[in-house]
């Protein structure tokens, strides 16, 4: 199958926007190349200068039911005719309904409230508050790697990068970080019978608890189920057992960060579900509106109910468009897409083990569903990343019509549309490992 790049991208139009952008927007933005989006459908986007893409991208991992699916697209413009905002100082039922199905699909048995937001970083903040507050404790426990938000109480946890630190300092206080078990980069000796899920649990408890933080401090520990911008990292299996354990233990509250991996990407609602595990509380937004801000808060109703009027709040959340996008794409989603999500992932799991085999600079392959890592190595037995190399077949792979990002240190992500279809899988992995054959040219 034919790439439809008809100009080299960023052809004449893009670049006149990329110039316009750069006078005035903000430089913090990071953008790795100069795609200007002119419109999209389904797994397929397309640029101004009318190149076609596929999206392994879906805006990193929002656009759960693919670009302007006609029934979102529908519920989005009948709501519009109907009202666009009221605020959470009043009511409507689909502030209601959008609660009660996040109840219902919430990876705890318990009852939960929910806490409406327009973003991951606000259902983070909104965590970080209600376990200080329902527990009176202060101190926090967070992971090497993470990626929380960039507010000042969500960016105490981020740890990815340090440019998101550099120059900010001091933020919230009272949040200490701890490596994330990594099994292709394990930091601790792995322990007689147990992985370096058990080490690093060992570590909390062993070190850090003896030595440094009383657990009885602690209010909560918040981890991403699966590390996201920190490299696309899947735990081994014994680590949220454990942790769950140890939570339980100290009183401690379990916040499980589903923004990235949870609306079903990896083929189960959230992701902590592959650990038969059961968080207190857990953050959600990116995947659940369809593109449509935002961001949910769901608490186990003894946590979450202890707040009192006026304790936590905003002037949009609930609002009626995102509300009908949710409770539309949460439809879509568990009637099939979900299930794709699980099919393709395994699909792309095989064929890249198979593209590994032929390519020395393909380090290791991991993921669940439609979340999957490509960490690339300049050498298999030091594992030294290939940074460099990364970025240049990200660029390549723009330059030939499909669109990934990176994330951690030399890893290429795949985060398309949960309803992504097979042919563009295959089209797009095609041209994913023809600009790995170039850049082995180029680098090894
Ligand atoms: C993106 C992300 C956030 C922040 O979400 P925003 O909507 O950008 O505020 C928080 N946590 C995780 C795991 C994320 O991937």
């Amino acid at each position: 199958m034919s790439s439809r790049i008809v100009v080299t991208p960023p052809g004449p139009k893009a670049r006149a926007i990329l110039e316009r952008d750069a006078r005035v927007l903000s430089p913090s933005y990071a953008r790795d190349y100069g795609f200007v989006m002119e419109r999209g459908q389904g797994a397929e986007v397309w640029d101004v200068d009318g190149n076609r893409y596929i999206d392994f991208v879906a805006g990193i991992a929002v656009n759960a039911t693919g670009h302007c699916h006609p029934e979102i697209v529908r519920v989005i413009q009948e709501q519009a005719a109907k009202f666009i905002h009221i605020s959470s100082d009043y009511y409507h039922e689909l502030m209601v309904r959008i609660a009660e199905r996040i109840n219902e699909i919430a990876p705890m048995q318990e009852d939960v409230t929910v806490f409406l937001a327009n973003s991951g970083t606000e259902s983070v903040e909104a965590a970080i508050k209600l376990a200080r507050y329902a527990t009176g404790r202060r101190q926090f426990i967070g992971f090497l790697g993470a990626f929380h938000g960039r507010s000042m109480g969500s960016l105490s946890f981020t740890a990815s990068k340090a440019r998101q630190q550099e120059r900010f300092f001091p933020t919230m206080p009272g949040v200490w970080h701890v490596p994330f078990p990594d099994p292709y980069h394990p930091v601790f000796p792995t322990p007689l019978n147990g992985d370096e899920g058990d080490a690093v649990v060992n570590y909390i408890e062993q070190e850090l608890f003896a030595e440094a933080l009383p657990p009885d401090e602690v209010a909560a520990i918040l981890v991403e189920p699966i590390q996201g911008e920190g490299g696309y990292i899947v735990p081994p299996p014994n680590f949220f057992p454990r942790l769950r354990e140890l939570c339980t233990r100290h009183g401690i509250l379990l916040i499980v960060d589903e923004v990235q991996a949870g609306m079903g990407r990896t083929g189960k609602w959230w992701a902590i579900q592959h650990w038969n595990v059961e968080p207190d509380i857990v953050c959600i937004a990116k995947g659940i509106a369809s593109g449509v801000p935002m961001g949910a808060m769901a608490a186990r109703k003894s946590i979450g109910a202890q707040w009192k009027p006026g304790a936590h709040g905003n002037t949009y959340g609930g609002n009626p468009i995102a509300a009908a996008a949710a409770l539309k794409t949460i439809e879509l989603i568990e009637n099939g897409m979900m299930q794709n999500a699980a099919e393709m992932g395994v699909w792309i799991l095989d064929a890249l083990a198979e593209m590994q085999a032929r390519h020395p600079s393909i380090g290791h392959v991991r993921g669940k569903g439609l979340m999957i890592g490509v960490e690339f190595v300049k050498n298999r037995a030091t594992k030294e990343p290939a940074k460099e190399m990364r970025d240049w077949i990200v660029h390549r792979c723009f330059e030939r019509g499909l669109l990934t990002l990176g994330c951690g240190r030399s890893v290429i992500r795949f985060m398309p549309p949960l309803m992504i279809p097979r042919d563009l899988v295959e089209e797009g992995l095609s041209i994913f490992e023809s600009a790995v054959s170039d850049a082995e040219k180029q680098f090894l």
